[in-house]
């Protein structure tokens, strides 16, 4: 059972203070206490975990300072949309808003390569009126031949870079606790330009661990991939890891199934899921179309694959797009066949324009038959 506090309580506040008395007498019931600071707010929840179902919502409204009570399902207690739960569907990061009823772009590079590549993108983005966009530094990859990014050494100027450009949100994918600490200390030596939103990637989806590290910071949102070879639910239960210990701005990355089913393209799309997503938790959804489709194939009309996914996404109600662009994709050190081109930036956006507003009228037409 989760109680959601009026806004602005504060642990000092004598009526609070009775609350928790009162709450620390229940038999066989732990309490845990989650804060969140808002942009104009703090929310307060108190999670009440244990033998809850002796409990009466009414009475549990009736307590000091309680405006709303959710009793939870067993399912993703804390990122979950349970029965008359009004809790939100929406977070802030540096300025820039995540929610389950708006989109944002994050067009970028698979990794970084070179200072000038990142700053072409940049400034292409900028001049577009983009501002998030992808990096990334550490890889995972299938070889230990191959590249496997730059890692801290790109930072600075990665995000000095931003901050010139005025990109808000870099997500980038990491794959250890130091890489955090990477980040951080990159940041803050820079003058914190720039924002990150950290990605746990799909081959680490259920690295628990990792998890819970990244869980019980709260400077950095997150965007969770579904893991490549489990269910939904298994992947929803990752997210579920992360806000368990703390952290709530949780984004959930859809980016297609490894299977030959998919051929040919190098994973099956799994955009219907957005839908899903959005019925069964509070996240936002994003689509990843370049590691879902992996190539540049084409449409007999001319329309890339890519573009026809993503399209298929937004007009499902996608919240956001981690997309692969590169200046020269030939000279990409990590998934140059996949990338879209500068010169196809403003194609790329307008088409996102296009499907969001036939989206739109969609949620009208629904709106308006019930
Ligand atoms: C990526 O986004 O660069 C990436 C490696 O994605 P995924 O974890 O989905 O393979
Ligand atoms: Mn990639």
């Amino acid at each position: 059972m989760i109680l959601i506090l009026t806004p602005n309580v504060t642990t000092g506040n004598e009526e609070y203070q009775r609350l928790m008395r009162f709450l620390a007498k229940l038999d066989n019931i732990a309490i845990r206490v989650n804060q969140e600071q808002g942009v104009e707010r703090t929310l307060t929840e108190i999670y009440l975990i244990g033998n809850t179902a002796a409990l009466n919502i009414e009475d549990m409204k009736s307590l000091p300072c309680v405006e709303h009570v959710v009793r939870v399902s067993e399912e993703y207690r804390v990122l979950g949309r349970h029965k008359s739960d009004n809790r939100p569907t929406a977070f802030d990061y540096n300025g820039v808003r995540f929610g389950q009823d708006n989109l944002n772009v994050f067009a970028g590079l698979c990794a970084v390569d070179t200072r000038e590549h990142v700053e072409e993108m940049m400034k292409a983005l900028r001049d577009y009126g983009q501002v998030c966009t992808r990096m990334g530094a550490y890889k995972p990859r299938t070889s230990p031949y191959s590249f496997q990014g730059h890692g801290r050494a790109c930072l600075p100027f990665v995000f000095e870079l931003a901050g010139k450009y005025g990109i808000k949100v870099i997500a980038m994918e990491i794959t250890h606790e130091s890489h955090l600490d990477e980040i951080h200390e990159s940041l803050s030596e820079t003058g914190n330009p720039t924002g990150v939103m950290l990605q746990i990637g799909t081959r680490n989806t259920q690295n628990f661990e990792l998890l819970k590290i990244v869980g019980r910071q709260q400077e950095f949102p997150v965007l969770l991939k579904r893991g490549f070879g489990i269910t939904l639910d298994e992947s929803l239960h990752a997210a579920e890891y992360l806000a368990s210990e703390g952290n709530r701005k949780v984004v959930f990355g859809l980016r297609g199934m490894k299977t030959s089913i998919g051929d040919p393209h190098r994973n099956f799309v799994d955009f219907a899921h957005v839908s899903v997503v959005k019925q069964l938790t509070r996240m936002p959804v994003c689509i990843d179309p370049s590691h879902s489709v992996g190539a540049r194939s084409h449409g007999p009309e001319g329309i890339l694959d890519t573009m026809h996914v993503t399209a298929q996404g937004v007009i499902a109600g996608a919240n956001m797009i981690l997309v692969d662009f590169h200046p020269r994709p030939s000279q990409a050190l990590v998934d140059g066949p996949q990338a879209l081109l500068l010169k196809e930036l403003p194609l790329f956006l307008e088409d996102v324009t296009v499907a969001r507003e036939a989206y739109e009228k969609r949620l009208e037409l629904f709106r308006r038959y019930h």
